[in-house]
């Protein structure tokens, strides 16, 4: 029996799964760092601080670019005890909003990849993050067409995946998902007995980190691999 008749339903995970994201935030950080430290006291990690405010702050501001602007900010006041000058909370701004503007970068292979999978199996998308701009991404990235169901989410766990899946009417062990992050693409879907394809990004946002589980998935180094995998068995 072929990997792919084990489904019915593929899920993709979008960030860093079909297209550059968490590049962007490095781009980010780096930015932050070059602006900010110069008015922070020595021996202060203006990148510890920022990460530090960005994981407090899920809970309250969720994922995405707007909620990071906020962490900047919040970091730079906090870190330089106020010193920070408004040139520089401007500068900040303005780069949240160019990565709110910036067009789409599909990874490679990823067009012909969800042509290929969709021939054969229904495909929705399930992604997390601020709504209008991942709603902006999926518009403009010309993928959209493929997708039988889009949702983006406030987190994703295994309440959240239960709800979605029930709501579209999927029943767990006939859903793979396919995605970069193993704490959030994967885990929670073996949990609720569905089966999980890792494709790992080359940088991993911290928070999304894990590293001691037990989860019994694959790994691809591509999702152009992804069609392949699934003829076979
Ligand atoms: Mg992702």
């Amino acid at each position: 029996m072929a990997n792919g008749d084990r489904f019915d339903v593929v899920g993709f995970d979008a960030d860093d799964t079909l297209w550059r994201s968490e590049d962007f935030f490095t781009e980010a950080h780096e930015r932050f760092k070059a602006l900010v430290e110069p008015y922070a006291p020595q021996g202060v990690d203006v990148l510890d601080a920022l990460h530090a405010t960005e994981s407090d702050n899920i809970p309250i501001s969720g994922y995405g670019v707007k909620a990071y602007a906020l962490s900047m900010v919040q970091a730079a006041v906090t870190v330089t005890g106020g010193q920070v000058p408004a040139s520089v909370i401007g500068e900040l701004v303005d780069h949240a909003h160019e990565m709110l503007m910036h067009p789409v970068e599909l990874l490679p292979g990823v067009p012909e990849a969800l042509a290929a999978v969709g021939a054969s199996h229904r495909i929705v998308l399930i992604t997390k993050g601020d709504l209008v701009h991942q709603t902006r991404k999926v518009r403009t990235s010309g993928l959209e067409h493929h997708f039988e169901h889009i949702r983006v989410v406030l987190d994703k766990d295994l309440a959240t995946y239960r709800r979605v899946l029930d709501d579209w009417s999927v029943d767990p062990p006939t859903f793979l998902m396919v995605g970069n992050s193993v704490k959030s693409d994967i885990l929670p879907i073996l949990e609720l007995g569905g089966h999980g394809v890792h494709i790992p990004y080359h940088v991993t946002w911290a928070h999304e980190v894990v590293h001691d589980h037990d989860g019994d998935f694959d790994t691809l180094t591509s999702i152009s691999e992804l069609p392949g995998w699934l003829a076979g068995g």
